[in-house]
This record gives C-alpha cells, structure tokens and sequence, in this order.
C-alpha cells in the first residue's frame, strides 16, 4: 500500500531536473536516508529506476574484468547479483545453500578466507525465501581480506534495521516499493568511505554511462551537470516517505513491523502450518513464508483469497514453487488490521480446500496482541 500523503506528494507541480528547487528536495532525500539507512555515510543517492537498477550500480562501480566476487547465495536474488556479476566479466564465486537456509560465522570465514575475493555480496532481506542475513559476520570475515561487501537491502529498508555501519556493508541499495510505501521508480544507495576510495582508484570507465556512480553524484551535488532526467515527481513521493518513517520513528516502526510478523506467524502456526525459515532469529518481520501444506495447492489457496477477499499474496517460485507462500507485510500493508484478515480469510481458504485446520488463526493472533498490550 502506498501512504495517502505519499499520493498527495506525486501531484505536485513538476519542475526542471535541473531547477535549484529540485536539488534541494534531493538534499532532503539525502539527508533523511542516513538514519533509514543507518550510516554516517556522506554519500546517499538515488538512482532513477527500481531496485534491480541499484543492484546494477552497485556491481558495475566496483566490479572489473577478472575480478573475483564472492556471493552468498540462497536464493533468487543472490543468483541476480551473481549474473550481473557475470556480465561484469567478474569471476564469480558462490557459497551455496538451499533457499531458505542461512550461512554461519565460520562458514563466511571459511568461505571468504578460501577465495580471497575483492567483493562479497550477500542479500540482507532475501524475498524469495523469508530469510533475513543482517551481515555483520560476513562483513568481518571480508574485511580481513580487505574486500568490499555489497549488501541488497531491498526488502529490509523501512521495515527491519539494516544498520549499514554496523553490519559493515559498503554499499547498500534499495527500492522504493517495498519497506517505504511509495510506488515503484527509484532506488536508494549508499556508499561507505573506504568504497569511495575504490571507486576514485579505478582505472578504467564504469561500463555503464546510467549507473555511473561518479557522473551520478556530479549531476546531484556536485556541478549540477545535466546527467539523465530525474523522475522529478518520484522525489517529491520518496522525501515524503522518509518524512513517514522519521515521524514514526525508527524504533516504533520496527517493533510495529516485528509485531504483526510475529502475530501472523502465531496465526498460522495454530492453523496447523508450519514456516519455512525454520529459526525465529533468522525470519524476516516484511516478508513471510509459511509452508503450503503437504496436498493443498498453493495456486488454489491464492485464487482464493483473491477472489474471495481481494487479497494477493505471491508463491514461491525456482525450488521453493508451490511450497511457501509469499505474504508480504511490509511499510504501509503491515497492520494488526491486515493480518487479522489475511488469518481470516486464510482459514477460510484452507478449509475450502479440505485441510484440516487445527485451531482459529485470528484468534491466535488477536491472544498474542493482547499479550503484547498487557506486557507494556
Ligand atoms: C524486489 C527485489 C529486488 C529487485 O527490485 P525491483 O524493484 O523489482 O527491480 C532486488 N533484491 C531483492 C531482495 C528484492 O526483493
């Protein structure tokens, strides 16, 4: 869902990408990103496209022929990076894993150490399978070979910490649609100090004129040189959704994201479903994935709730394709309201299908609220 203020923000008058009054709504968006972002970082940008448009400049930048990258991969979007990598003429390494599981201390170092890569990358907030890596151990064991650390933080930003500078990512991108609740267009990055220096080192010409970092900064901050036509009125739209967030406050909007995760995730349990990311620690609060249960058909479930209640929800796809459902509840669309009528409406669905359904799911979520009410 996309904030009502965030609608209000789309219509207002459009200006020339190159009007001063522009710039400083880009100044304002720069701003606003450092806590979302969690860094101290200087430079925060935004590059004019979705989220695939952010992971793109991040292994363009730092990424030449030859070069080996390392990636984390237990999942569909790690395989993305791997491919763009691959393109890149990278020599691509891969930690595999299958989806769903998550990589230990000693397996990062263990990994990292073996190869020795320039880059490493790992998906903080992997949405084709509900696991969430914050990156802290897979950032110090790259640190030790001194590589960089490419961090997708597309389904985390807005809706669980990504803490850039704590976990040690260098560079850490993002979307507009998911945590953030604008509509889909831009992609928010952020580079760290020892990246920069990187970048400044760097030999040869970024392969892509549309993602180079250097001419991208140049336009924003620095001679205001005509680079692309930014999507003027996506800024006005993203400004007001970091306004959102800051007005919300980091904390609250966390622990609201981290209670209807767990309130939903009490709902299906007691539905009789199980999740797929099997440890609590390791689940993310934006995007859910429990189980489709052995025998029931996922498309059916979701035709269902489509149908019946208008409520989409995506399955899983690759090797998890009709054994998880996908429910996000992320920036906006996370709301007691939303996952007391999903559990309702996912009740229903199931029994229509002739599972067994061992006890009310809303219910279960409504005791947890109340819980969490009594406990403050
Ligand atoms: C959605 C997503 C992307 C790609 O973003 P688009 O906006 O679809 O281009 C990349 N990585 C992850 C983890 C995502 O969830």
């Amino acid at each position: 869902m996309v904030e009502p203020r965030v609608y209000e923000a789309l219509r207002q008058p459009i200006v020339s990408h190159v009007d001063p009054f522009f710039f400083t709504v880009f100044e304002d968006i720069r701003l606003l990103l450092g806590p979302v972002f969690g860094t101290e970082n200087p430079f925060r940008t935004v590059i004019s496209g979705t989220g695939t448009a952010g992971m793109e400049t991040a292994v363009v930048n730092f990424t030449a022929p030859g070069m080996k990258f390392a990636v984390f991969a237990a999942g569909y979007f790690a395989d993305r990076i791997s491919n763009i990598a691959e393109r890149q003429g990278a020599q691509v390494v891969r930690l595999e894993k299958p989806w769903g599981e998550t990589f230990t201390e000693e397996e990062a170092h263990e990994f990292v150490k073996r190869h020795k890569p320039h880059i490493v990358a790992f998906v903080q907030a992997e949405t084709s399978t509900g696991v969430y890596t914050p990156g802290k151990a897979i950032s110090a064991a790259a640190r030790e070979v001194d590589a960089l650390v490419i961090g997708d933080c597309v389904t985390s930003l807005g809706g669980m910490p990504v803490n850039a500078d704590e976990n040690g990512i260098d560079v850490a991108y993002s979307c507009t649609q998911k945590g953030l609740s604008c509509p889909p267009g831009l992609a928010p990055i952020t580079v760290s100090p020892r990246a920069m220096e990187r970048l400044r080192e760097r030999k040869t010409a970024v392969p892509s004129f549309y993602f180079d970092l250097k001419l991208i900064d140049d336009y924003y901050t620095g001679a205001h040189r005509y680079h692309h036509t930014a999507p003027i009125s996506m800024f006005y739209a993203l400004r007001e959704a970091l306004r959102i967030v800051i007005e919300e406050g980091l904390a609250n909007r966390f622990e609201r994201h981290r209670r209807n995760h767990l309130a939903f995730v009490a709902g299906v349990e007691a539905l009789g479903l199980q999740m797929h990311v099997r440890d609590p620690q390791n689940r993310l609060w934006t995007l859910n994935t429990p189980c489709v249960p052995e025998g029931i058909s996922d498309v059916n479930l979701r035709r269902r709730l489509i149908e019946s209640h208008g409520i989409e929800v995506l399955g899983g796809f690759g090797p998890l394709s009709g054994k998880v459902l996908r429910v996000g509840l992320m920036g906006a669309s996370s709301t007691r309201e939303n996952v007391l009528l999903l559990l309702e409406a996912l009740e229903q669905a199931l029994r229509a299908e002739g599972f067994p359904v061992k006890a009310g799911g809303r219910e279960a979520a409504e005791r947890f609220y109340a819980e969490c009410a009594a406990a403050r």
